[in-house]
């Protein structure tokens, strides 16, 4: 009887067990299905980013709001936290990918909506995208030794809230892009209001493509109306974890007085020296090519050349010949009345007027009369240390030339009008000896010599694109090592095997 009942026993068990088997594969069956399914709505290998939860919203990373926009891009460093490096490989070389394929057409559309610049260098700015550095940038060091080994890796920030000028929308944002998220980090950018349209199209354009070839959402997220107040509420989030902003005098003052760990691409005024050793034909045309660079708007771009009295009449000509157009005294005088308003203040800044920033040298001439051919690269002219067009950072094509006793003389001068910046210095000599003491007394981030200011940025010289410059932060051409933070691992006594 009572084995009886143990065989009744032990059937029911099995038979319990032999249901719950079932439930079980029925269950793993059905998860099987639904991740099998979700590969292939992602319409890729399955990342391990994973698309959870559908179409992004906020409409492709444009918000109305800093807290929307955070949010978002709080939720995207998560994803992104858990994706392979080869997402973000492939979040970057598509955001390339665009700028490369479609420069035309968001080169275009900048240049209409900011109305600054030559569209022909809005497109190349766009092109040059592809040679930013990326996750190949990124290291990781170690040390080992009798008491172990301990390694060093290089870890994002989180959210980086990045404010971008006018001057380079989409290129500054596409540039921060690539070096951010290779570190692994996400983005909320407060981009200037006059170029925020192009800005926003960027955004939408890159997260869409991201989203569908990774499942990654919001990687860059970005106020769509931006305002003094948004950039102030962006340097005030809790949630943002590092400030980069890429602007003027007044935004440079304001992120250096955050609380917040601030990388600050100010501004700068590139002086120009050119000695007696200099290469005058390549001296004039550098100076043309780099001034000219998208009408000046460059914060590296040549803004003012002090040369040597010994050569100061043969480069005046030579500028001539490479696209240069020379007005005389008058005529500068003219132009600098119209250029500028008097300063506010006694002895303060003489006010830029912004109609003329980043205008054609045919256009600026005519502001004054002059009628000169359309292919004009530059408006050129003698001036004196005084005119304003020497101190002011004037982001146009209107270079001035200032005669200097001796190389000496025109390093003092390029220091004194630099004003400290720490941003970029140009040199044409063949003198090693001047060429040093003007780079160490300059003490800028970028020094270039006998070439035009571009070359400095890995365009025409050797090293890397950057469309953010640290200056008085210190860090420099910013590249994906920026924008990390450093964590030690340690073992102690082991995992050596030498
Ligand atoms: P800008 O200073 O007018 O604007 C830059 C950004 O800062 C914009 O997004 C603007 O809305 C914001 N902003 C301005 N004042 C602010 C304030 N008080 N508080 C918060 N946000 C503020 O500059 P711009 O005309 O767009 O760009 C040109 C300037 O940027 C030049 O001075 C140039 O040298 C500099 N720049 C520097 C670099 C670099 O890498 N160092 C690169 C590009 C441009």
């Amino acid at each position: 009887m009572e084995a009886g009942w143990v065989q009744c026993g032990q059937d029911a068990r099995e038979h319990r067990r032999g249901t719950n088997v079932q439930a079980s594969e029925q269950a793993i069956r059905q998860v099987v299905q639904e991740v099998l399914a979700q590969l292939a709505a992602r319409g890729s290998n399955g990342a391990a980013s994973g698309r959870l939860g559908g179409a992004p919203s906020g409409n492709w990373g444009v918000f109305d709001t800093v807290d929307e926009a955070v949010k978002a891009a709080q939720a995207a460093f998560e994803q992104l936290s858990r994706a392979s490096l080869e997402d973000r490989r492939r979040a970057i070389d598509i955001v390339k990918q665009i700028c490369d394929s479609q420069a035309e057409e968001l080169g275009r559309l900048e240049f209409e909506e900011t109305k600054i610049g030559r569209l022909e260098h809005k497109i190349a700015k766009l092109q040059a995208i592809k040679t930013v550095p990326g996750v190949e940038f990124l290291r990781t060091d170690a040390v080992s030794g009798t008491h172990g080994l301990t390694v060093t890796e290089y870890a994002p920030f989180g959210v980086i809230g990045a404010i971008t000028p006018v001057t380079h929308s989409l290129p500054t944002l596409a540039g921060n892009f690539v070096n951010m998220v290779a570190a692994g980090n996400t983005i909320v950018c407060n981009p200037h209001p006059s170029g925020a349209k192009i800005a926003c199209e960027g955004v939408r354009r890159f997260n869409k493509a991201i989203f569908e070839a990774t499942g990654l959402q919001n990687l860059v997220t970005i106020i769509g109306k931006p305002t003094i107040e948004s950039a102030q509420a962006v340097f005030d989030h809790r949630g943002i974890k590092l400030l980069v902003v890429t602007g003027g005098p007044a935004v440079a003052r304001a992120a250096l007085q955050s609380p917040k760990r601030a990388i600050v691409a100010g501004p700068g005024n590139p002086p120009v020296v050119v000695d007696a050793t200099a290469d005058i034909e390549n001296a004039a045309k550098s100076i043309v090519a780099g001034a000219a660079f998208d009408n000046n708007l460059l914060c590296i771009g040549e803004k003012e050349v002090f040369a040597v009295k010994e050569i100061f009449d043969q480069l005046m000509t030579a500028v001539g010949k490479h696209g240069g157009y020379r007005l005389n005294a008058s005529q500068v005088a003219q132009f600098t009345a119209k250029a500028f308003g008097p300063p506010k203040e006694p002895g303060g800044h003489h006010v830029l007027n912004r109609d003329f920033i980043g205008k054609d040298a045919a256009w600026l001439a005519a502001q004054i009369g002059l009628s000169i051919p359309p292919e004009t690269l530059i408006l050129y002219g003698e001036t004196d240390e005084q005119n304003p067009f020497v101190p002011e950072e004037q982001m146009m094509p209107f270079v001035p030339f200032v005669r200097a006793n001796c190389s000496d003389h025109a390093i003092a001068l390029a220091k004194k009008y630099e004003h400290g910046f720490g941003h970029t210095a140009i040199i044409h000599s063949h003198d090693v000896h001047t060429i040093t003491k003007m780079g160490r007394l300059m003490n800028t981030t970028l020094f270039v010599k006998n070439g035009p200011c571009m070359a400095g940025l890995g365009l025409g010289g050797e090293g890397f694109l950057s469309f953010s410059i640290a200056t008085p932060t210190g860090e420099g051409v910013t590249s994906p090592m920026t924008f990390t933070r450093q964590r030690r691992c340690v073992m102690v006594d082991d995992l050596r095997i030498i």
